[in-house]
C-alpha cells in the first residue's frame, strides 16, 4: 500500500483527465446462516464472500460489459479503466461519495437497505457524469461490531489494526499466527465475518439469487475434520489460498474446537496431504493437540 500511496491518492494518476468514478455494489449475501450463528463445535467458518465463484473474474466481466455499453451510448470517445478490488483505488471512499453506502465503524461500506454484503467495483472514466448524493453515516451510537471482534482488531470506531484482524491472519499472513491471537481466531479458517454478522443493517439483508454467489459444495459451515482430511489436490481446485496457510488455520480452529474426533484427524498419517508436513503447519498442529 505504501508503494502505491501516490497513485491511490488521486485517480487521475491512473486515468489522466478522469472526471468521474462509477461505483457498483453487488449483493452477494446467500441463504445459509451467519458464521457466528448456532453451528456445531466441530464446524469451520469460511468468509461468506468466498463461498461462491471468484468475484474478481465475475465482476470484471460484468464491468467490461457495462463499459462496452457506455462506449456505445456515450457518442464521444473517452478513457476509462475498470477495477475489481485490485487497482490503486480508495474504493470505499468513492463508494461513500457515490451514495452506495457509508463507511461503518467496522470499516465496511454499508447500504441502509442492502447491508454490507456488497462486492465493490469501479470504473474510472473521463466522462463528466452527474454525481449522486453521498451516503450519510448511520452507525449512530451502535458499537456491536467493536464489542464482537474476538481479537480486538477494531481498536476504535473506523480504525482497524490489520495485524490483529482474522481476515489478515488467515488469508494474507504467510508465517505463523501469533500465539496470543490463536484463541481469538476461533473457528474461522478463511477470513472473518463476525463484525458484519452482528451489524444491525445485515439482519434483514436481501439475499442474492445469482448463481455465481451460491455456496460451492462444502464451503458453508463444513466440518473441521472433513476439511483437514481433504487431499491437497482437492484444495487446489477450490481456492487460491496457499495450502499451508489453510492447513495452519484449520489446525488452529481444531485446537479451539477441543473436539476429540477433529483433534485425532490432525495426527493421522495421510500421503495425500503433503502440505500437512510443512514446518509451520506442524507447529500449529502441535499447538492444537496440546491446547488445554
Ligand atoms: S473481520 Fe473479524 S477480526 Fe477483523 S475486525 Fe471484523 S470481527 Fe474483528
Ligand atoms: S455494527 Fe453498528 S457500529 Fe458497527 S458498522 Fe454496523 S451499525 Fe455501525
Amino acid at each position: 500500500m505504501a508503494r502505491s500511496a501516490e497513485r491511490r491518492a488521486d485517480v487521475r494518476a491512473v486515468v489522466p483527465g478522469a472526471r468521474s468514478v462509477i461505483v457498483t455494489g453487488t449483493v452477494y449475501n446467500s441463504v445459509p446462516p451467519y458464521s457466528s450463528g448456532e453451528t456445531p463445535p466441530e464446524s469451520a467458518a469460511i468468509s461468506r464472500y468466498a463461498w461462491g465463484d471468484d468475484y474478481h473474474d465475475v465482476l470484471k466481466a460484468r464491468l467490461d460489459g457495462l463499459l462496452a455499453w457506455m462506449r456505445a451510448e456515450a457518442g464521444e470517445p473517452f478513457e476509462a479503466r475498470a477495477y475489481v478490488d485490485t487497482g490503486p483505488v480508495q474504493e470505499r471512499v468513492y463508494a461513500q461519495h457515490a451514495g452506495v453506502g457509508w463507511i461503518g465503524k467496522n470499516t465496511c461500506v454499508i447500504n441502509p437497505e442492502l447491508g454490507s454484503w456488497l462486492f465493490l467495483a469501479e470504473i474510472i472514466c473521463t466522462l463528466p457524469l452527474a454525481p449522486d448524493a453521498p451516503a450519510l453515516d448511520q452507525c449512530g451510537t451502535c458499537t456491536r461490531c467493536l464489542d464482537a471482534c474476538p481479537t480486538g482488531a477494531l481498536v476504535r470506531p473506523w480504525v482497524l489494526d490489520a495485524t490483529r484482524c482474522i481476515s489478515y491472519l488467515t488469508i494474507e499472513l504467510r508465517s505463523a499466527i501469533p500465539e496470543p491471537l490463536r484463541g481469538g481466531v476461533g473457528a474461522q479458517v478463511y477470513g472473518c465475518d463476525i463484525c458484519q454478522d452482528v451489524c444491525p443493517y445485515n439482519q434483514a439483508a436481501p439475499v442474492s439469487s445469482d448463481p455465481a454467489w451460491q455456496p460451492r459444495a462444502g464451503l458453508d459451515a463444513p466440518r473441521l475434520p472433513d476439511l483437514w482430511r481433504r487431499p491437497d489436490e482437492d484444495w487446489r481446485a477450490l481456492t487460491r489460498a496457499t495450502l499451508t496457510g489453510l492447513r495452519r488455520n484449520i489446525a488452529v480452529a481444531i485446537g479451539n474446537s477441543g473436539d476429540a474426533g477433529a483433534l485425532a484427524a490432525l495426527t493421522e498419517h495421510a500421503p495425500d496431504r503433503p502440505s500437512a508436513d510443512d514446518p509451520i503447519v506442524r507447529e500449529h498442529v502441535a499447538w492444537a493437540v496440546q491446547k488445554p
